[in-house]
């Protein structure tokens, strides 16, 4: 099923303009093979960041994390997201307002009939999570991201 739609989706990709990135993955600087990913992840990081997959809600030990730190990469360790733009969402799933600069990349997602954008990390091209307009001020964002695609490391924000 996720291979059907992932194979619908690279077909669609090549008439809209909007997937040019998707395309593109050499332009991530981390690269691996899919095998040493999963080998290196683990088969339930490796589902949410090579795969696009979502993990369940409310599953997250992250949702609950209130310490000052920083999340980082599952994939290749790069700073996300501060623990300062961290709020509790309720949505299931570790939400933050606002991302560390040049920290992601988007680009639509098309599973679902409705449009979705989705956000992956600039370095590994690491499926994350998704970004919706309904969160708090002063960006009104909502990035809504798997625990599982984060490592949190407390300290320094
Ligand atoms: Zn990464």
């Amino acid at each position: 099923m996720r291979r059907a739609a992932f194979i619908g989706n690279l077909a669609s990709c090549a008439l809209a303009a909007a997937c040019a990135s998707r395309a593109s993955a050499g332009a991530y600087t981390v690269t691996r093979s899919d095998a040493d990913w999963r080998k290196l992840l683990g088969p339930d990081r490796y589902e949410i960041l090579r795969q696009g997959g979502t993990e369940p809600p409310f599953s997250s030990p992250l949702i609950g994390e209130k310490r000052a730190g920083l999340y980082r990469c599952a994939g290749c360790d790069l700073a996300l997201f501060s623990s300062k733009n961290k709020y509790d969402s309720g949505d299931g799933w570790p939400s933050f307002w606002d991302v560390l600069p040049g920290a992601i990349a988007k680009q639509s997602d098309y599973q679902l009939a409705e449009e979705r954008t989705e956000v992956h990390c600039r370095r590994c091209g690491g499926h994350l999570g998704h970004l919706f307009d309904d969160g708090p001020a002063p960006t009104y964002l909502r990035y809504c991201i798997d625990g599982l695609a984060l490592r949190f490391v407390a300290g320094a924000t």
